[in-house]
């Protein structure tokens, strides 16, 4: 049972806040990313939990034990990070033991664990090679198996596909979550990629600027962004956002057409994500600048009143530039945001 609890913790650098007051539970066996830009400071509340780096304020509890005076070897976690420091002199076999032999664990189950660890990554043909003579991919599984040997009841993970390319990424990032669900880790995940965030995680916890806007499952952060940040940098293209005049209750005007909105005291602010439209009468005025054929799907790039505003569209959809749309977002999945706090308005 591995439950991590981050309380209250903070950390600045001299005068510099870099994480402000951080309240996240991930639960037992849960797969929690952290995402956000680069700076937002991920990395530095994974280095927190990992024992790395002291928070300024704060507790961090692991399977119900305060952990935050404890140095890393005793938080019952193993880490993989971006350079995965895999040991190039040693056996693959060697590297995957290592950890194991420094705990003194006798061959036999050192030699069992690290067989199976191997199987699970489909290394196990790789065990008597030298390290140093591993393709990048594979010296990742390597990394990979050389944790999950330790049997930790929490794995930490930095970036840990970043140094692979893009089809090697897909296959380790399946591979990750079927074995990760199989050894039922808990598991936190550094990433600034959104799509392995959002194929990996059983919740995503979004950072910007160190706070965390938005913890919740992949498709609670794509479809009800908490706040305006949320929806502007998930999802390729982003969400649209224009301007909403109050013209009643519960009505406001958005480019020049009528909506029905939340209830709100003045102007707000009108969401949309650019599949979530149709073209037909009566809808948002638009001037194509661009059609992109993307085969499954188009994505056309208009302009509303000044402002980029995205649709995608089926690829029989005909439009060329220069031409004026009419685009009737779908009354249920219009979002609103408080243009002064950019919350979410329900
Ligand atoms: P990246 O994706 O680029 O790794 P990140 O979200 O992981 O970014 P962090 O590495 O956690 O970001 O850094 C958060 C902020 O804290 C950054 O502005 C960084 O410059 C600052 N920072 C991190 N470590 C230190 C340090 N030791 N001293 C001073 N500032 C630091």
């Amino acid at each position: 049972m591995a439950e991590i609890e981050i309380k209250g913790v903070a950390k600045r650098f001299g005068a510099f806040t870099a994480l402000h007051q951080i309240d996240l539970t991930i639960t037992n066996q849960e797969f929690m990313v952290l995402l956000g830009a680069s700076g937002c400071g991920k990395t530095t509340l994974l280095r927190i939990i990992a024992g790395l780096e002291t928070p300024s304020e704060g507790e961090v509890w692991i399977g119900g034990r305060r952990v935050d005076h404890l140095p890393p070897r005793q938080r019952g976690i193993a880490m993989v990070f971006q350079n995965y420091a895999v040991f190039p002199h040693l056996t693959v076999y060697e590297n995957i033991a290592f950890g194991l032999r420094m705990q003194k664990k006798p061959q036999s189950e050192v030699d069992h664990r690290v067989k199976r660890t191997a199987e699970l990554m489909h290394i196990e043909q790789l065990l008597q090679r030298y390290s140093g003579q591993l393709s990048g991919g594979q010296r990742q599984r390597v990394a990979v198996a050389r944790a999950l040997a330790m049997e930790p009841d929490v794995i930490l993970m930095d970036e840990p596909l970043s140094n692979l390319d893009a089809l090697l990424r897909l296959e380790m990032r399946a591979e990750l979550k079927g074995v990760l669900a199989h050894s039922k880790t808990t598991a936190i995940y550094v990433t600034h990629d959104q799509v392995e965030a959002m194929s990996l995680a059983d919740r995503i916890a979004v950072m910007h600027q160190g706070r965390i806007v938005q913890a919740a499952s992949p498709v609670e952060v794509y479809r009800n962004p908490a706040a305006r940040f949320v929806g502007s940098f998930i999802g390729n293209p982003p969400m649209n956002f224009l301007p909403a005049t109050k013209s009643g209750e519960e009505r406001f005007i958005v480019a020049g057409s009528m909506l029905k909105g939340p209830k709100a005291s003045g102007d707000i602010e009108f969401a949309i994500r650019p599949e979530d439209m149709d073209i037909g009468p009566g809808g948002i005025p638009a001037t194509v600048r661009v059609v992109e054929p993307l085969g499954a799907h188009t994505l056309i790039t208009t302009d509303v009143e000044g402002k980029i505003f995205r649709v995608v569209l089926d690829s029989n959809a005909e439009a060329k530039t220069g031409d004026m749309l009419s685009l009737v977002p779908r009354a249920d999945r219009i979002r609103w945001f408080d243009p002064q706090s950019t919350s979410a308005i329900q």
